[in-house]
């Protein structure tokens, strides 16, 4: 039988829009009870007013460490425990390397490694006490660097190290360490890119093809996180079938 998620305590980062939003969405119709972290305060205000269930916004920048303890001490305290870290915030600020503005590599690093990194680092007391689980957004950019994608890659191939490390030292404690790895999935993600070449370029895969929607990711999600508990789905790559790469 698979794990129920009904009064489960789940923190989501970056759940003020595309994937981490459907992610929280989706945990709160199973009964999930659901802390959104993002920056946007008026778009976590807007996704508590729909919520299926509980969802109670917070408003978090995870590259600020204070912020990251008190997201994570806002589930604990108000909840009761923590059974579901889902680290999902993630900037993709892509371009050559050639003139590339190295504050956006920083940003990425901050944000999509370090930033994941600290979350896990605040959470994971409270995942080995409930033997939950830690979901990470990484990417197809995890498995495959492509020109144009490098330090984005390199965010992306780094939390996988850092997850695969993390898993050797907690599986057999309970807690289960879960990869997704989405390949072109509609959302503003691309709409951040700095480099109007590469944004142009994405605009035109993105209409090229089928792409995922974050409904799609959220699926994956809520497979792994209702698995029974002996059962560790370690890495799911989805991507839309009209993706070669
Ligand atoms: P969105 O831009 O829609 O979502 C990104 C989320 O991250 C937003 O909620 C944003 O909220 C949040 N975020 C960004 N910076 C911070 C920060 N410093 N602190 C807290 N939250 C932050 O894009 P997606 O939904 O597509 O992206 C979600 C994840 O999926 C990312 O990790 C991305 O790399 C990954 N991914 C996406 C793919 C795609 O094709 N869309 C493919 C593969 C992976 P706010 O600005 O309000 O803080």
């Amino acid at each position: 039988m698979g794990t129920s998620l009904d009064g489960k305590v789940a923190l989501v980062t970056g759940a003020s829009s595309g994937i981490g939003k459907e992610v929280a969405l989706s945990l709160s119709r199973q009964g999930a009870l659901v802390v959104a972290g993002a920056r946007r305060a008026d778009r976590l205000a807007e996704l508590e007013a729909v919520a299926p269930g509980r969802i109670r916004a917070v408003s978090l920048d995870v590259t600020d460490r204070s912020s990251v303890q008190a997201a994570v001490d806002v589930a604990v305290s108000e909840f009761g425990s923590l059974d579901l870290l889902v680290n999902n915030a993630g900037v993709m600020l892509v371009g050559p390397v050639l003139g590339a503005d190295t504050e956006d590599w920083a940003r990425m690093i901050a944000t999509n490694l370090m930033g994941s990194m600290h979350m896990i680092h605040a959470a994971l007391p409270h995942l080995l006490a409930s033997k939950g689980t830690v979901i990470q957004t990484s990417s197809t950019s995890g498995r495959i660097a492509s020109a144009g994608s490098s330090a984005y890659a390199a965010t992306k191939f780094g939390v996988n190290a850092f997850v695969e490390a993390l898993r050797k030292e907690v599986t057999t404690q309970g807690v289960r360490v879960v990869v997704i790895e989405p390949g072109f999935t509609a959302s503003e993600l691309t709409s951040h890119i700095p480099d109007p070449r590469t944004r142009a370029m994405a605009d035109q895969m993105a209409s090229s093809m089928r792409t995922l929607q974050p409904e799609d990711i959220a699926g994956a999600v809520i497979f792994a996180a209702t698995q029974p508990h002996h059962v560790s789905v370690s890495e799911i790559l989805v991507r839309p079938t009209d993706q070669e790469q």
